[in-house]
């Protein structure tokens, strides 16, 4: 087992993973910005480096300076957390040459599920559902338009190189086809440096169901059921929950076996997701995640497994620490993720807090960098906390956050804890009953006004 990990994270994701290293008894080096020198991933941590400028290109994202803190503190290993470094295959493999371990899968299979075109070939190859359309790459106009009148509109062009919900549009004709085929491809060379783009069938009412897998890189692979996190606005998450409140125990039996199934064929290490848009009881991939997601509390309020701390085992070599078998569903959970941004438009809204108080009790877990006096900066996502309560049941789960959510306190900057007030009075959240398309179209009809 490792000695020493460093964290090439920050906020409320470092936090979780100094709390896993701390707990297996391995030290850990947080290391930040200039503008994050009075972070709390850098108190809680055994050791901090700094390791350049607020700006995350000169800092997070510089892969010297991660490398060099690494030689500088003694790590043997390098947790990535989610964004950041974390899905970049040159920065897995820089880590490797240096004798250093990745705590991720390898650079090979990072690259492969990073270009969506690639993934989407492989997944189909494996015997995973995919959605309908384009075989691969779409050159042109001229191929997108018969595409379009092939498959039927509304089609998706999506960048393969896409991610955060950016490089995506719809169309909904031939006509909207001439914007959408240029936007999306420009949206791609502009954010990711690659303009290669393929077209979908959109679907118009379904799902997000995404599937937690676990392997452990030498052919042995477990799923650990869904979460649905079809509350979005602008394709980026709110809302989450695990089980699905849409999936039988069949549907999950089936579809987590068929995702197993498929990354241990590919010899995948760690944890992973395997995305779907579920409609009329089928389901179509769309996209693998090879790291954590934000999310990944609600499956371990579920499972009652630690899911950095079995990324962490994997990583140094250790054989799961569970089987399928042993992996049952106990209960339901639910996470909030809260944002410091001003409602209705969510605009980011840093600052500095004033007043936190972080809500207790059964079933409540808070995963959240904030403490009284801290100084938000400017310069990176909105995330500031995520709440997350598990009960016996859905029912039990909604009562918790409306309870929790009525503790928490976070006074200073505006915060989207709102939302969920006003959802939690919702009566299609309480039946569970929303698609992908649901939030946005809530927010238009003025549903925070009510
Ligand atoms: P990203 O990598 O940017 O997150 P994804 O491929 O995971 O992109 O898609 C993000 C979201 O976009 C999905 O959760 C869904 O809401 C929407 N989406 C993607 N593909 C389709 C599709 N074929 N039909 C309908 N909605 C889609």
């Amino acid at each position: 087992m490792f000695d020493k990990i460093l964290i090439a994270n920050r906020g409320e994701i470092a936090l979780r993973v100094v709390r896993a290293c701390r707990e297996m008894g391995i030290r850990s080096v947080a290391v930040h910005s200039t503008a994050d020198a009075d972070a709390m991933h850098v108190r809680m941590a055994d050791e901090s480096i700094c390791v350049g400028p607020a700006s995350s290109t000169d800092s997070y994202l510089s892969i010297p300076s991660i490398i060099a803190a690494c030689e500088v503190t003694g790590a043997q290993a390098i947790h990535p957390g989610y964004g950041f470094l974390s899905e970049n295959a040159r920065f897995v493999q820089i880590v490797e040459d240096h004798d250093l371990k990745f705590i991720g899968p390898t650079a090979k299979h990072i690259s492969m599920m990073g270009d969506k075109i690639t993934a989407k070939d492989t997944m189909k190859e494996l015997g995973v559902p995919c959605v309908p359309g384009s075989d691969g790459g779409v050159p042109d106009l001229e191929a997108a338009l018969k595409i379009g009148e092939e498959f039927g509109y509304p089609v998706i062009v999506k960048a393969t190189a896409g991610g955060g919900g950016r490089g995506m549009k719809v169309a909904n004709s031939a006509e909207e086809m001439k914007s959408a085929f240029p936007t999306a491809r420009a949206e791609g060379k502009s954010n990711f440096g690659n303009d290669e783009v393929y077209i979908e069938k959109y679907l118009t009412t379904p799902r997000h169901i995404e599937i937690q897998v676990f392997g452990d890189g030498k052919g042995k692979a477990v799923h650990l059921g869904e979460r649905d996190c079809s509350l979005q606005r602008r394709h980026q998450k709110v809302f989450e929950e695990a089980p699905g409140p849409s999936i039988t125990p069949e549907e999950r039996a089936k579809i987590g076996k068929t995702c197993a199934d498929a990354v241990a064929r590919i010899g995948y290490a760690g944890a992973g997701t395997i995305e779907f848009l579920y409609e009329n009881g089928e389901f179509y991939f769309i996209e693998m995640n090879t790291r954590l997601q934000v999310e990944h509390p609600v499956t371990e309020g579920i499972f009652g497994v630690d899911l950095v701390r079995e990324q962490i085992r994997v990583a140094a070599g250790l054989p799961l620490s569970f089987s399928q078998e042993d992996l049952e569903i106990n209960g339901h959970a639910i996470e909030v993720r809260i944002n410091a941004e001003r409602l209705p438009n969510f605009v980011p809204c840093p600052g500095k807090i004033t007043q936190y108080h972080a809500p207790g009790g059964l079933g409540v877990r808070v995963d959240s960098a904030l403490y009284d006096g801290y100084k938000i900066p400017p310069y990176y996502d909105s995330l500031i906390g995520k709440l997350i309560v598990h009960g016996r049941d859905r029912t039990e789960a909604l009562a918790r956050l409306n309870r929790a959510l009525g503790e928490l306190i976070v006074d200073g900057v505006e915060t989207t804890v709102p939302l969920f007030h006003a959802l939690l009075q919702e009566k299609d959240i309480h039946t569970g009953e929303y698609n992908i398309h649901w939030l946005e179209k809530w927010l238009e009809a003025g549903g925070l006004d009510r």
